[in-house]
């Protein structure tokens, strides 16, 4: 048995998300099998809100965990602490999600160190189990258990990329912005703002989009315009709603920053 409250981490009501082409059933399909999944787009485009809405679909536990890269693999297996009585063992998440039958969804995997993703090896492949070396147990993969990985390949670099020993333990689906239909009725919805609006905040970002490489990291994504949308319905006039939302987070740069707030005019 575990102590583990698997309720807590039950996804309660219908998360809103818009599918956009067949990837609800692609995903099916991968959990029917208990597959590892790999979620590739950039930021901001749909892949957290998609795990959320595939874990309410299919009534599991979700954990999620924001990987960084002073995470080590104690964070994610579990550790001894210290209380009163003496040593106890804590679960970490991963190890949690493996005995509950969560899904485990590990945000931006590539920022976690080399030596932390290589625990989730044993627990992506036949075996499906986790080792906890320091406690000395080897903890079985509920049959319900998944985990799934986001990876942004715009961050890539030679430094930072997963070793092939990883990827090639994940099926793969590619996220990317909508197509501007699809993607003004989300924000319409999100922020609740009339379609009109909408659809001028996403011309704004396609222009955004075009910068990338040329000056900019990544384009504005469809999360930062849920929030020019939001400032929007709050009365916000919209010239200075996008410029708190779409250009002051995107870039430091003067000559760039009057490059987006011109994008902005031209629509407002
Ligand atoms: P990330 O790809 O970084 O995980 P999120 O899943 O957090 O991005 O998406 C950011 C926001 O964009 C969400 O909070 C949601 O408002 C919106 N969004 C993006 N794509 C969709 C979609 N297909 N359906 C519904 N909302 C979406």
């Amino acid at each position: 048995m575990n102590q583990h409250d698997t309720d807590q981490f039950k996804v309660k009501a219908e998360p809103f998300y818009r599918v956009v082409a067949g990837e609800d059933e692609l995903y099916e399909a991968a959990y029917a099998r208990r597959m590892p999944v790999m979620l590739k787009g950039p930021t901001g485009c749909g892949k957290s809100r998609f795990v959320e809405y595939m874990a309410w679909k299919l009534g599991r536990p979700l954990i999620t965990v924001a990987c960084n890269e002073d995470m080590t693999a104690s964070d994610l297996v579990g550790r001894f602490l210290l209380d009163k009585d003496g040593t106890k063992w804590q679960d970490g998440p991963l190890t949690m999600a493996a005995r509950i039958g969560a899904i485990c969804y590990l945000d931006e995997i590539v920022e976690a160190r080399q030596d932390t993703t290589v625990v989730i090896h044993p627990i992506t492949d036949h075996r499906r189990q986790l080792p906890l070396d320091k406690k000395g147990e080897l903890v079985d993969a509920h049959p319900d258990f998944q985990l799934v990985i986001s990876y942004n390949p715009g961050y890539q670099s030679l430094m930072k990329d997963l070793k092939q020993s990883t990827k090639q333990r994940f099926a793969a689906l590619d996220f990317d912005y909508p197509e501007a239909a699809i993607e003004a009725d989300i924000v319409a919805r999100e922020a609740g703002v009339d379609g009109e609006t909408a659809k001028k905040l996403v011309q704004i970002a396609h222009r955004t989009r075009n910068l990338k490489g040329h000056g900019l990291d990544e384009g504005i994504s469809t999360r930062l315009l849920v929030y020019a949308g939001q400032m929007i319905a709050e009365g916000v006039d919209p010239v200075a709603a996008c410029q708190m939302t779409l250009v002051t987070p995107l870039t430091d740069d003067p000559d760039m920053r009057q490059t987006l707030q011109a994008a902005v005019e031209t629509f407002f």
